[in-house]
């Protein structure tokens, strides 16, 4: 990991206000059904943040459980969806990055879940690309709840 520096963000209608640091330089592109499907765009790009720095300055985010182990947290007022959570380790968070007030100090470093990657958007392809399979965590996360790496049910 990169150092970790300070950001702020918050959601389209300012409700929810945040301030963290993060890992600028090893956010993903995040090509998963859950996040095309939460955030409505193609791939979700997502930074890391530092464990336990993420502090809200107005009201919380409201919780979705998204798949087995993870969350996605959104603004109840304008819909937006600013954090990825961990069920199993509350450190574990990222923030979309579309959401920080400086969105441009981002530097993605690779692809993940690329095996539900649109075929017709393609961007920094230079950067790693990750099968959600070549992670053994993720996968063995998606077993612990009886389904295969990409969400289905296991024969
Ligand atoms: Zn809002
Ligand atoms: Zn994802």
């Amino acid at each position: 990991m990169s150092d970790a520096g300070p950001v702020r963000g918050g959601c389209l209608c300012g409700l929810i206000r945040y301030e963290a640091e993060v890992y600028l330089e090893n956010a993903n592109y995040c090509h998963c059904r859950m996040c095309q499907k939460s955030s409505g765009v193609p791939a979700e790009v997502a930074v890391p943040v530092k464990a336990g720095t993420l502090r809200f300055t107005k009201e919380e985010p409201k919780y979705f459980q998204s798949s087995p182990f993870a969350q996605r947290g959104f603004c109840p007022h304008c819909g937006s969806r600013l954090i990825w959570r961990s069920l199993e380790r509350p450190d574990d968070v990222s923030l979309a990055v579309g959401c920080l007030d400086q969105p441009e100090d981002v530097a993605p470093s690779e692809h993940i879940c690329v095996e539900s990657q649109l075929p017709w958007y393609k961007i920094d392809e230079n950067l790693p690309h990750k099968r959600s399979d070549d992670d053994p965590d993720l996968v063995a996360a998606w077993a612990k709840a009886g389904l295969s790496h990409d969400g289905r049910v296991l024969d």
